[in-house]
């Protein structure tokens, strides 16, 4: 389990992360989220000791951050970081022997990673040789040749195409399901309402928004509800109490509405429409939550 407590961090006079906590446990997939400059690349560097923090604590599995200790985490940093000029089998061997692994044991996981990513043919191939993609595969493997306990990914789908996204969650669900504690970070909400169970967004360092996404959603009161109907009369619609915004889609009206407690109004107007054969009420996305409650805080 990670546990960081009460951590800030000054550059200088600034203040790039103030007095931030939060933990993941085993096996949990944590999402860190934030605008530019919030202060995510900050509590990342602290974590893998990189970086001293001004005050607070940060442990693994109860350990403060050490060599020892930073053995065991994995990133896979935003602006990626390969040793173009070697090949796929001596940059892997180069950062898992500084990690404390032996050679042998490197090039089994390796042989094993090639094969689950599909780029067993590249192993003797220089980096600078491979597509983006092929490349941004090396770069997760790099991250988790050591099995590590604690793994950061910081846009780790960022420049795939969709199979390799579907490839990479696939990879990061098994690591999850064996025990690894994950931090996931990126600024496409879709990709983290997927993964993450609890998550903190950081504005100008500081949490604004943090807890379990599932209660997050659930006290967030908004909600969209999906319609399919004829004969809808939108401008009535728009004027149900409690409708904020009416969306026309090709098949369907979103209805946005200000609370739950408003759906049975939307649902009485609707009912009186023909052919109704869509009433579905579902939470605001994360991307919406994140608009409303970091917009307005960031512009501040
Ligand atoms: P992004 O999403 O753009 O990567 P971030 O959330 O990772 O942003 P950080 O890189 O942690 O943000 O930066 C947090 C704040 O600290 C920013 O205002 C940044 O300008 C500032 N900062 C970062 N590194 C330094 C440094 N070495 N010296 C001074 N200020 C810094």
């Amino acid at each position: 389990m990670l546990k960081v407590e009460n951590v800030t961090k000054y550059y200088g006079t600034f203040k790039a992360v103030d007095d931030l906590s939060f933990t993941v446990s085993d096996g949990e997939i944590f999402g860190l989220l934030g605008v530019n400059g919030a202060g995510k690349t900050t509590t990342f560097r602290m974590i893998i000791g990189l970086l001293d923090k001004t005050s607070g604590t940060i442990t693994l599995n109860e350990k403060p951050i050490s060599y020892d200790v930073t053995n065991e985490i994995g990133f896979l940093t935003e602006e990626r970081s390969l040793l173009t000029k070697l090949t796929v089998k001596e940059q892997v061997i180069y950062y898992g022997v500084l990690k404390g692994m032996n050679e042998s044991d490197i090039l089994k996981k390796l042989d094993y990673w090639l094969e689950r990513f599909n780029i067993s043919d590249y192993k003797e191939r220089k980096i600078k040789e491979l597509s983006k993609g092929n490349q941004q595969k090396v770069q997760f493997i790099t991250a988790i040749i050591n099995n590590p306990k604690l793994l950061i990914l910081d846009e780790p789908f960022s420049g795939l195409d969709p199979i390799n996204v579907q490839l990479f969650m696939d990879v990061i669900r098994d690591l999850k399901n064996k025990g690894t504690s994950i931090i996931f970070s990126s600024h496409r909400m879709e990709h983290v309402e997927m993964f993450c169970e609890k998550l903190v967004v950081l504005v100008k360092g500081k949490s604004v928004l943090e807890g379990e996404l599932k209660q997050i959603k659930k006290e967030y009161r908004k909600k969209n509800i999906h319609v399919e109907a004829v004969g809808v009369d939108i401008e009535a619609l728009k004027k149900v109490n409690g409708v904020v915004e009416v969306i026309e889609n090709e098949t369907e009206l979103v209805v946005k509405i200000a609370s739950d407690e408003n759906v049975n109004d939307v649902f009485a107007f609707i009912k009186k429409c023909k052919e109704v054969s869509k009433f579905v009420v579902e939470d605001a996305t994360l991307n919406e939550i994140f608009l409303e409650k970091v917009g307005v805080l960031y512009e501040n």
